[in-house]
């Protein structure tokens, strides 16, 4: 009869997809996250194209789905450990970190209030602090605070405890191991941001004001660092003089070879952020090629036929920081003009690639990765199923596509035995 039980790993979209379809089907879901709340990157993201719509609109649509779906176990804070067995029956050990908050948190935010101790806020790139307890942000599923263990003074402060009226803290939870039997398995561990350190010809994330695509996202986002203000990061001035630049490590032999084939549309949405708060700014856009696939093109000429819009076919070999007042000198072959420019602006966005997680932490069963780390189709374990970013980068429509395609295949896995 097999197992009818399906565990999904990564809670970002694909993986929240693939545990509703697979639970609607009728299958138990055991849903991992490493985080202390689902959504991945599409949470941090401000607006998301086609529509421009905040990330909410698609998330929230899913929480209820989970909320209602008794068949649907969420575990955040959570990482699978090892996988043993075989399609139709395996056995995956699953390690499941403290939160140090409870079911009774109504979310009421007194223990912040109380809180003395500050982190890097990594929703929001370290571009922002929180206290040692945190909710991640404002609409965090589940909606519960946790505890990061690195920055709280634990038993010899315990302001959070005293302030807490539901007696939702205990600062002694501890890691514990949790089994679970099932028939498939999908892998949707997604992305990060390609590592800025990495590109030290553009200042290998010394430059305070050239900052990732992402980081963009979050400084324009009302939750973001700067409540939707997009500022220089070195003295929170508005910037006036903005380069974009494409395919930072993407498409490169001594990087990410692969193209993340939506970055394009990211920068273009992003000249719209910036657009929206400085009608008068200066954008420049260092390109290969524009990719904007499909109806995306109306969107590109849109943008890119705007007043004070330029853009220059040619990759930056170098950028420099003017130490007096942390602008940037960007210096590239202008392609259409044969030029060497050496152009100065005050604030550069990398439009870095998609790293798939995977790149890093693999999963821990015998499975194929390309280059740069994507899983590649037809796993030499059966039953085990790659899904999203995890397989390929790209939009949330193609990553939801791909993970209701994943569910298909886990289905017919837990069957088979
Ligand atoms: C700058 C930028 C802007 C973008 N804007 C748009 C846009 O406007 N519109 C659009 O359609 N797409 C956009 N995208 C693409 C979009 O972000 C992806 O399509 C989407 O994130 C894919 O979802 P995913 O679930 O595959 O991966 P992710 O969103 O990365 O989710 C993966 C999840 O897995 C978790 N995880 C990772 N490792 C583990 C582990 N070992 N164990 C357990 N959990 C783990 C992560 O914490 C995360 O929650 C943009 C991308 C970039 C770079």
């Amino acid at each position: 009869m097999g197992n009818k039980s399906v565990l999904v790993v990564g809670g970002g979209m694909s993986g929240i997809t693939a545990a509703v379809e697979a639970a609607e089907a009728g299958c138990e879901v055991f849903l991992v996250e490493k985080n202390s709340y689902l959504g991945g990157k599409v949470s941090q993201i401000n607006q998301y194209f086609p529509k421009m719509c905040p990330p909410n609109c698609g998330l929230e649509i899913n929480y209820q789905r989970i909320k209602k779906n008794p068949k649907i176990n969420v575990l955040t804070l959570a990482e699978v450990e090892s996988i043993s067995g075989e399609e139709g029956n395996f056995e995956a050990t699953i390690n499941l970190k403290p939160r140090y908050v409870n079911e009774n948190c109504t979310g009421c935010n007194k223990c912040v209030e109380a809180c003395p101790a500050e982190r890097d806020d990594e929703f929001n790139l370290g571009l922002s602090k929180t206290k040692a307890i945190y909710l991640a942000h404002p609409f965090a599923f589940p909606m519960k605070y946790a505890i990061d263990a690195d920055a709280c003074q634990g038993d010899s402060c315990g302001k959070c405890v005293e302030a807490c009226e539901y007696n939702a803290i205990d600062l002694k939870m501890e890691s514990k191991p949790m089994k679970v039997n099932v028939g498939s398995i999908i892998w949707a561990t997604g992305w990060k941001s390609y590592d800025i350190s990495k590109l030290s010809n553009y200042g290998g994330g010394r430059f305070v004001n050239v900052i990732s695509n992402i980081a963009m996202e979050r400084m324009a986002a009302l939750t973001g660092p700067n409540e939707g203000k997009i500022l220089r990061p070195s003295d929170k001035s508005e910037p006036k003089n903005i380069a974009f630049v494409q395919c930072a490590g993407s498409r490169d032999e001594n990087h990410l070879k692969t193209c993340s084939s939506v970055c394009c549309m990211a920068t273009l949405k992003h000249v719209n952020y910036v657009r929206e708060q400085y009608p008068d700014a200066n954008i420049t856009i260092y390109f290969m090629d524009i990719r904007a696939m499909g109806k995306h093109e109306d969107y590109y000429q849109k943008v890119i036929d705007e007043k004070d819009v330029n853009l220059i076919k040619g990759k930056p070999s170098e950028i420099k920081e003017v130490p007096e007042t942390n602008n940037l000198l960007v210096l590239a072959e202008n392609q259409f003009t044969q030029e060497i420019e050496t152009l100065e602006y005050d604030m550069v966005v990398l439009a870095t690639g998609m790293e798939p997680a995977t790149a890093e932490v693999k999963v821990p069963a015998e499975l194929n990765y390309d280059v740069d780390g994507f899983v590649i189709a037809g796993p030499p374990t059966p039953g085990i199923y790659a899904a999203g970013c995890t397989r390929k980068p790209g939009d949330v429509a193609t990553s939801v596509q791909d993970a209701t395609a994943a569910v298909l295949r886990a289905i017919q896995s837990t069957v088979r035995r």
